[in-house]
């Protein structure tokens, strides 16, 4: 790749402000080499589609286009497990790292039979856009492994994880990229990556992944941090239009880390979960779910059916319940122009990332249905991972009054933050939210500048 200094020209980037260090460099144009190409309805499709039209409004040059969309590191693996019965089973694996010039790399690891590499580049994209919105110092990475986890036993479950992060390990390290828990991932699975790659290394390495227990070096607050963040999203955004909080109606799809906690903390705040469901099925009350004893019935049974004075839904008709606040907080393309018209929130606080098929975004501008985006909705996750991993390298541990203090602060900032892009240049949130973190992304690369 060749670098053409360009005569002074602002970058766009830059909203027509030049900063005290940035250095004007116009990216070369496209190489031969086009990015991996996306499927309209996948999750790679909608992250272009997503950036195509945010890269517009900042009218970013083709060849800085052609770099921010493309992955920077990928990698496959392919790699044997001993199974309970003594057969060996072959999985794939993938770790990605897509941008790397705010900081290290960061993102998830999710263990699922639809887990495709379209799939983990779209996540990791959108880990970088997340980061920068919310100003802290990472680029996005994401990884998975194809696997039903539902059909391993423990033992199968960790001798997988422990071979996988030994077949990534060349690719992951505290200062490089940090993985974290994703969709059927979770603390335990954490611990046995922190203590396979602390083996390799011959020694104790907390920094290397977030999410773990808080009894290795795990943060106060982390577990609960994604579902907590998105409910302080949702309080400032109703305080911010002056609406009614208490008794307003919340429906969350999806009761895993991301949906149980922001059902949870959505009850502690004094709205009324009247519905929330799991992969197989939901559950409807009116007037209105005890959360906590909603978590202790899951926790005895793993099942949400069954429980007190609720009736069943199923998935599709949980998503058009008549509520205030929808939380989709289980995976991609729930929302899509099919079911977005017979949505009846008022506000869409994205748990999940991808939720929202851009068709369907359109249909809910439209009709004037507020969506908090998920690269701002969702990233009290990451940013409670960067205070485990500051933590975890400082080996100094905070309290957890100060943990979610400084995480409610930093999720009202980026919320106004992103209000504001969207009222000065007169976008939808999302397109605000993509717009403030590719610009913030595309200005840190044109002050490091390319080497060589
Ligand atoms: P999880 O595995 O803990 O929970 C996923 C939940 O979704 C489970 O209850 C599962 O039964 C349910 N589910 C799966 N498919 C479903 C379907 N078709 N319909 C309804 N429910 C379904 O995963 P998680 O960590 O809570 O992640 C959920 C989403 O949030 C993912 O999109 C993930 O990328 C995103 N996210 C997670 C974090 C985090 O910190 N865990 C952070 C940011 C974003």
């Amino acid at each position: 790749m060749t670098i053409r200094s360009a005569a002074p020209k602002t970058h766009a980037a830059t909203n027509g402000k030049k900063t005290a260090h940035s250095v004007t460099v116009t990216m070369p144009a496209p190489s031969p080499t086009p990015a991996p190409s996306a499927q309209a309805d996948s999750a790679y499709g909608t992250a272009i589609a997503q950036f195509d039209q945010a890269a517009k409004i900042l009218q970013l040059d083709a060849g800085m286009c052609d770099l921010l969309k493309s992955c920077r590191r990928e990698i496959t693996v392919n790699f044997p497990v001993k199974m309970t019965d003594g057969s060996v089973r072959r999985f794939t694996g993938y770790r990605i790292h897509h941008n790397t010039s705010r900081g290290p790399t960061k993102g998830g690891i999710r263990f699922s039979p639809h887990v495709t590499m379209d799939e983990v580049r779209a996540l990791a994209m959108w880990m970088t856009w997340k980061c920068a919105v919310v100003n802290i110092p990472y680029g996005g990475a994401k990884g998975g492994v194809i696997v039903d986890t539902k059909k391993l036993d423990m033992h199968e479950l960790e001798g997988l994880t422990r071979r996988y992060t030994t077949e990534i390990a060349p690719f992951i390290s505290p200062d490089g990229d940090i993985p974290a828990p994703d969709m059927g991932t979770n603390p335990q699975i954490m611990a046995w990556m922190m203590d396979t790659y602390s083996m390799h290394q011959g020694h104790s390495v907390p920094g290397i992944v977030t999410g773990k227990p808080i009894n290795i070096g795990g943060s106060a607050g982390r577990n609960e941090a994604t579902g907590r963040g998105v409910m302080f999203t949702v309080r400032e955004a109703y305080k911010t239009f002056g609406w009614k909080l208490p008794g307003a109606k919340v429906v969350v799809q999806g009761f895993g880390n991301v949906g149980s906690y922001a059902a949870l903390t959505a009850h502690e705040m004094g709205f009324k979960v009247v519905g929330v469901s799991d992969v197989s099925g939901g559950i409807h009350n009116e007037k209105g779910i005890d959360l906590p004893k909603l978590m202790a019935h899951y926790r005895a049974n793993r099942t949400l059916t069954g429980f007190n004075g609720s009736e069943a839904v199923s998935n599709s008709e949980l998503l058009t319940l008549k509520c205030d606040v929808l939380v989709p907080a289980a995976m991609e393309n729930q929302i899509t122009a099919a079911n977005a018209g017979l949505i009846h929130a008022t506000m869409i606080a994205e748990g999940a990332n991808g939720p929202t098929t851009p068709g369907a975004d359109d249909i809910l501008n439209d009709r004037g249905i507020v969506v908090i985006p998920d690269i701002m909705c969702n990233a009290g996750g990451v940013v409670v991972s960067y205070f485990e991993w500051v933590q975890s390298l400082q080996q100094l541990f905070w309290e957890e009054p100060d943990v979610n203090g400084r995480l409610e602060r930093i999720m009202i900032r980026s919320f106004h933050d992103v209000l504001d892009e969207s009222k000065r240049r007169n976008i939808p949130l999302r397109t605000a939210a993509q717009v403030l973190g590719i610009g913030r992304v595309a200005e840190s690369t044109k002050t490091r500048g390319l080497y060589p």
